[in-house]
C-alpha cells in the first residue's frame, strides 16, 4: 500500500506529535509513523518553559497540558551543608509568551494529550508499529519504506521530518554526522507518585554534594522526582536495586509520602547534528540535538524546531513560497540551541563534581558571585533570532512578540501584520488594523508596544517571532520578498 501525504513525520514522540498538530492546523495532511505500540513510559522531561506552553497553545493543547502541570517558583543550587550557592526565582516576573516561566510536567501525561489530539485531528494520523527502514529523496519529494505488522509499506510525502530521537534512523540513513559535545554522566532517575505533598520540598533543588550529587524536582500530574549521580564505582545494575534506592532516598525522610513509580539509569550526553536539512528531509528534536537535562530544555528546544518549520512548510506547500525559506531553519535555530546546550552543560559541570576540593572551590566561587550579583529572576533568557527570515536591523526583529491575554488564539496559526492604519494585500497572511474589534482586549498594550519601538506596524511570523517592525507596506513587501511571493 502506498500513501500520499504532504508531510511524513518519522517518530511519534512529543516533538513529532506537536509538529503534526501544528502542521495540521495549517491544513497540511500529515502522517506520523511511530515504531512503538504506545507512549514511551520511562521518566524524562520534568520541566517546560513559557515558550513551550505557547507552542502547545498554537497546537491546541495548552489547556489540557496546563491542567497536568505545576508552577515552579524557585530553582536552588545548594551545597552539602544546605547553603544556597545559586538561586533562580522562576516565579517572579512576566514572560513574553504570557505563560509561567517554569512549568513542571509529567512527560507521559503530555504525550497522552498529544496522542489524543492527533487522533482527533482531521488532517493528521499516527501509524503505530511502523518503523522506518529506508527512504529515497528527490527534488520533488520523499518515498519512505516501513516495517509494519502488515509487512513492508511505503509513504510518498512532499517532505520528511525526522523526529525519531537521539538515535535517529532518519539522521543515520541520510549520513548526517552527529557531533559529540563531550558531556557524559550517568544518573539514576527515580519518579514517584505523591501521596502527601506537604512533606516534600516545594521548589526545585540541585544538591551539589560531592559525596553524591543529587537532584530533586517537582513534576506535573502528582509526581515528584529524585536523581542521583553515579560515581565511578557504581554500576547501573547496582543503582537500580530496590535496596540501593531505599538507601539513597532515606535522608529525604519521605517514606509514606511518595510511592516509587519507576527508576532508570540514564546517560546524560550532549550532541549536535551537523546538518538539520538535506533537501526535503529535515531533522527536529533530539534527532538534531541532545543535551543534559539540567536546564530542562531538551524537549522545549525540539518544540521550537517544529514551530519554526510548520509555518514555513505551510507557506511553501500551500502558497508556493520559495523553498529557500527552509534554508533559514538551521541558521535560526542552531545558535539558540547551542546557547541552550552551553547553559545545560555549564549547569551540569557545576553539579557533577565528586571531588571534595573542587567542590569547595566551586562553592566559594558561586557564593561570591551570588553576593555580588544577587539572585536571577524570571525565565531563562536565550539569544533572539539573529539572522534568517527576519528584517535585520528593524527594531525587535527576531524577538518573540509578546502575547497579551490569548492573542495568539485570536490571530490563528499563520503570520500577521498588525498596523495602526488600514492595510490589505495579496500575501497569505492576516492583515489586521489595530482598531479591529478582535484586538480590543490587547489594543492598548499593542499600541504602547508599537509606540515604544517607534513603529507603525509589526509583522509576526507563524512561530510568533517578529519578522520586523516599521511601516506596514514596507514590511509586507520585505516579507513577500523573503517568501518569494509578490505583495
Ligand atoms: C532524565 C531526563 C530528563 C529530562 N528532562 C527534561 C526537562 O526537564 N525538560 C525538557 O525540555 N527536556 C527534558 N528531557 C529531554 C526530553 O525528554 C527530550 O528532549 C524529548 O523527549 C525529545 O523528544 P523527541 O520527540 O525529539 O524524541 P523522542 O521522545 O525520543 O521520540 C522519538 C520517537 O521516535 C520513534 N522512533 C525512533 N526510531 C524510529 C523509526 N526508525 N521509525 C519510527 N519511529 C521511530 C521512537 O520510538 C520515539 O517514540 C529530559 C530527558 C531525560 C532523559
Amino acid at each position: 500500500m502506498t500513501s500520499e501525504v504532504d508531510i511524513l513525520i518519522v517518530g511519534g514522540g512529543p516533538v513529532g506529535m506537536t509538529g503534526a498538530l501544528l502542521l495540521a492546523k495549517h491544513g497540511l495532511s500529515v502522517v506520523v509513523a511511530e515504531r512503538e505500540a504506545g507512549i514511551y513510559p520511562l521518566p524524562r522531561a520534568a520541566h517546560i518553559d513559557h515558550e513551550a506552553m505557547r507552542i502547545f497553545q498554537t497546537a491546541g493543547v495548552a489547556d489540557d497540558v496546563l491542567a497536568t502541570t505545576r508552577k515552579a517558583g524557585r530553582y536552588d543550587f545548594l551545597n552539602a551543608a544546605g547553603d544556597v550557592l545559586m538561586r533562580i526565582e522562576t516565579g517572579i516576573g512576566d514572560t513574553s509568551s504570557g505563560w509561567p516561566a517554569s512549568n513542571m510536567i509529567h512527560q507521559p501525561s503530555i504525550e497522552g494529550i498529544l496522542n489524543d489530539a492527533v487522533a482527533a485531528s482531521p488532517n493528521a494520523e499516527v501509524r503505530r508499529l511502523w518503523a522506518l527502514v529506508n527512504f529515497t529523496a528527490t527534488d520533488e519529494g520523499v518515498t519512505a519504506h516501513f516495517d509494519t505488522p502488515e509487512g513492508r509499506q511505503e509513504i510518498n510525502a512532499k517532505y520528511l521530518l525526522g523526529c525519531d530521537g537521539a538515535n535517529s534512523t532518519t539522521r543515520n540513513l541520510a549520513n548526517i554526522e552527529n557531533d559529540d559535545l563531550d558531556f557524559n554522566e550517568s544518573w539514576l532517575v527515580i519518579d514517584t507518585i505523591v501521596k502527601d505533598r506537604s512533606r516534600l520540598p516545594d521548589c526545585n533543588l540541585q544538591i551539589c554534594d560531592p559525596v553524591r550529587p543529587t537532584t530533586c524536582v517537582l513534576m506535573g500530574n502528582g509526581r515528584h522526582r529524585w536523581e542521583f549521580m553515579l560515581l565511578p564505582e557504581d554500576t547501573a545494575e547496582h543503582m537500580q536495586k530496590p535496596e540501593t534506592i531505599e538507601t539513597l532516598m532515606a535522608p529525604w525522610k519521605v517514606g509514606g509520602a511518595v510511592e516509587i513509580e519507576r527508576a532508570a539509569v540514564y546517560q546524560f550526553a550532549a550532541a549536535l547534528a551537523k546538518n538539520w536539512r538535506q533537501g526535503r528531509v529535515l531533522l527536529a528534536g533530539d534527532a538534531a540535538h541532545l543535551m543534559p537535562p539540567f536546564a530542562g530544555q531538551g524537549l522545549c528546544s525540539g518544540l521550537r524546531d517544529v514551530d519554526n518549520l510548520a509555518w514555513k512548510l505551510a507557506m511553501i506547500i500551500q502558497h508556493d513560497a520559495d523553498e529557500v525559506l527552509l534554508d533559514s531553519y538551521q541558521p535560526e535555530r542552531e545558535p539558540h540551541v547551542r546557547a541552550v546546550i552551553d547553559l545545560a552543560i555549564m549547569m551540569g559541570q557545576m553539579v557533577c563534581v565528586s571531588d571534595p576540593e573542587a567542590a569547595a572551590v566551586r562553592d566559594a566561587d558561586l557564593m561570591a558571585q551570588r553576593e555580588q550579583n544577587g539572585d536571577a529572576h524570571g525565565a531563562m533568557t536565550f539569544p533572539p533570532l539573529l539572522t534568517g527570515t527576519i528584517l535585520e536591523g528593524s527594531a525587535q526583529a527576531g524577538m518573540l512578540f509578546p502575547q497579551v491575554g490569548r492573542l495568539d488564539d485570536i490571530m490563528g496559526p499563520g503570520a500577521w501584520l498588525i498596523a495602526k492604519g488600514d492595510l490589505s494585500g495579496g500575501l497569505p497572511i492576516q492583515y489586521i488594523s489595530l482598531d479591529d474589534e478582535r484586538l480590543k482586549a490587547a489594543q492598548d498594550d499593542i499600541e504602547g508596544w508599537l509606540d515604544a519601538h517607534q513603529a507603525e506596524a509589526v509583522l509576526v511570523r507563524g512561530d510568533k517571532y517578529i519578522f520586523g517592525t516599521g511601516e506596514g507596506e514596507q514590511l509586507a513587501t520585505a516579507f513577500g520578498h523573503a517568501l518569494g511571493l509578490a505583495h
